[in-house]
């Protein structure tokens, strides 16, 4: 695996232990030409996944960088390091059931926006609004107007 950090090729695993309860092995390695260290998770892939973009490309679907989305979401929210682990892998293996592999970028956010709001209503409130690109401040309000249950008297 090559060194992230000086693109050397030749990096040694430290450690290797399971994670996730079992799902992924989590290596640590290390570089011997810059002394960097960075972790790998090595995981089972049911199948290859493509992601539709609303632009009609194809592209890999890449699960770091929908990983990154999230935890940028999830920034200095209270929720431990493994949960989010455990929730991103089952994001991954709903979209690797979801019958096609063929997936539209739309529906993955829709999945992620589905399960950040069970989990934590800040960073579902930061990740839709990312996504779903409000125009205007109006839009974003009445977004978040809609997240409040409604009170007997509104209906
Ligand atoms: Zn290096």
């Amino acid at each position: 695996m090559r060194c992230p950090f000086c693109g050397h090729i030749d990096t040694q695993v430290k450690d290797s232990r399971p994670a996730e309860e079992h799902v992924s092995i989590r290596r640590r390695r290390f570089c011997p030409a810059c002394g960097g260290r960075f972790t790998t998770y090595e995981r089972v892939q049911l199948r290859d996944l493509v992601v539709i973009k609303s632009n009609g490309r194809r592209e890999d679907f890449d699960r770091t960088k929908m990983e990154r989305s999230i935890r940028i979401a999830l920034q200095k929210r209270p929720i431990e390091p493994e949960r989010i682990e455990q929730m991103i892998s089952g994001i991954v293996r709903r979209l690797e059931s979801l019958g096609d592999t063929d997936i539209p970028s739309k529906q993955i956010g829709e999945i992620v926006m589905e399960t950040l709001a069970r989990i934590d209503t800040v960073a579902y409130v930061r990740f839709a609004s990312v996504y779903k690109n409000f125009q205007a401040a109006g839009d974003f309000d009445k977004f978040v107007s809609e997240l409040r249950p409604v009170s007997p008297i509104d209906k």
